[in-house]
């Protein structure tokens, strides 16, 4: 969707750099699909990735799409100049997931005047592609954003 009067993408990110561990979690967003770990286990997400599910200690896991969507848990905003290129003010916050609340995501909440974001605000993920400033191909990334659902598509 290109709809949005309230965000621009920035001209730099700071791309990270995706370890074997994180890989999906970095990339899924090019099918479009938030990839989170889950427990075959327990059947419970969990996040950061990692080789073993810290409920149940089982290494039976491996990372599955959840819905996207989640509601905003805390944030503030920045209005200091941090990163050369990535203009503020905007919005850094910490989303829960509706498939597994205790995940949570440290992310920007973009598509919405900065005046109006709310804690407990029902968001959708929505990704951007970088590639890190190596330029190596391996170093692209979709980095997982979040914005206000769209009113009806509940
Ligand atoms: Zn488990």
């Amino acid at each position: 969707m290109t709809t949005d009067t309230y965000y621009q993408r920035p001209q730099l990110r700071l791309a990270p750099s995706p370890t074997a561990e994180s890989r999906a979690f970095w990339t899924g967003g090019q099918r479009g699909e938030l990839l989170i770990n889950r427990c075959h286990a327990c059947g419970r997400f969990f996040h950061p990735p990692g080789p073993t599910c810290w409920r149940c200690r089982s290494t039976d896991v491996a990372p599955e799409p959840v819905s996207g969507d989640a509601t905003v848990a805390a944030f503030t905003v920045n209005r200091q100049i941090w990163i050369p290129g990535y203009e503020p003010p905007y919005v850094v916050a910490i989303v829960e997931l509706d498939d597994e609340p205790d995940v949570r995501l440290i992310t920007n909440i973009v598509g919405v005047a900065i005046d109006d974001v709310r804690v407990g605000m029902a968001v959708e993920v929505f990704f951007e592609d970088w590639t890190a400033l190596s330029g190596e191909e391996d170093s692209r990334v979709w980095i997982p954003l979040f914005r206000p659902i769209q009113s009806g598509s509940a």
